[in-house]
């Protein structure tokens, strides 16, 4: 009895350990950080995910170059960024049944470790309801998740995008809002919407849209920098 309890923990312990050097060889490494906190921009999805799709249309590639775009912004503004991925690359490793898990848990080490003022992830919605539109805030349920959420609305809606007549959403269930920092995910708009797809498919959109995300997270950012909170 006491041979079988004995050959069953090694057993287990030779398998942990596996499943540790396992998860380690998969494990991606972790960026330079600048000295002061950045925001982190992490464009959803890359590599194998490519999110959402219609023909023609990929959310890995749309909210890639939006996010670069944002960056851009932001360094004009002398604002250190750092992005969970600046080309098309998944953040899980290998394609198997833990890939997704990772692939988040990665996103948060990035803004953890990089000891981020604010994580900022973008999206591209899809929907059945073909008239379904605009653009979509969620929050991290927090004080300063909550605050982060509604300056980023108001500043957003300073600048000419299409409709948005929603409030933020706070949301506990959302993987990627589970980081230190106030973190917000923002669907940029429906990819299943006609009116939608065609101002995400547009540069001078694109170029606006960036202008908006990096003038909202850029306000967050400094008041997190004087007061410590958004
Ligand atoms: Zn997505």
């Amino acid at each position: 009895m006491k041979k079988t309890l004995i050959t069953t923990l090694i057993l287990a312990t030779i398998a942990s350990t596996l499943w540790t050097l396992r998860d380690s060889r998969t494990a991606q490494a972790l960026p330079q950080c600048p000295d002061t906190p950045p925001i982190v921009i992490d464009p959803g999805h890359g590599g194998i995910d490519g999110g959402t799709n219609v023909p023609g249309m990929l959310e890995k590639e749309v909210v890639l170059d939006i996010a670069l775009r944002t960056k851009k912004y932001l360094d004009r503004y002398k604002v250190p960024v750092v992005l969970t991925r600046d080309t098309d690359t998944a953040l899980g490793g290998n394609w198997d049944s833990g890939h997704l898990r990772r692939d988040l848990n990665q996103r948060i080490r990035i803004a953890n470790h990089c000891r981020a003022g604010l994580m900022l992830s973008l999206h591209v919605n899809h929907t059945r309801n073909a008239s379904e539109r605009g653009m979509m805030i969620f929050y991290q349920p927090s004080r300063t998740g909550r605050d982060a959420a509604y300056l980023f609305d108001d500043i957003l809606r300073r600048w000419p995008l299409h409709s948005r007549p929603e409030q933020p959403h706070p949301r506990k269930d959302f993987a990627v809002l589970k980081t230190k920092a106030p973190a917000l995910l923002v669907e940029l708009g429906f990819i299943s919407n006609d009116q939608d797809r065609q101002l995400l498919a547009d540069n001078a959109y694109r170029e606006r849209l960036a202008q908006a995300l990096s003038s909202g997270s850029a306000a967050i950012y400094q008041k997190w920098l004087k007061h410590g909170s958004p």
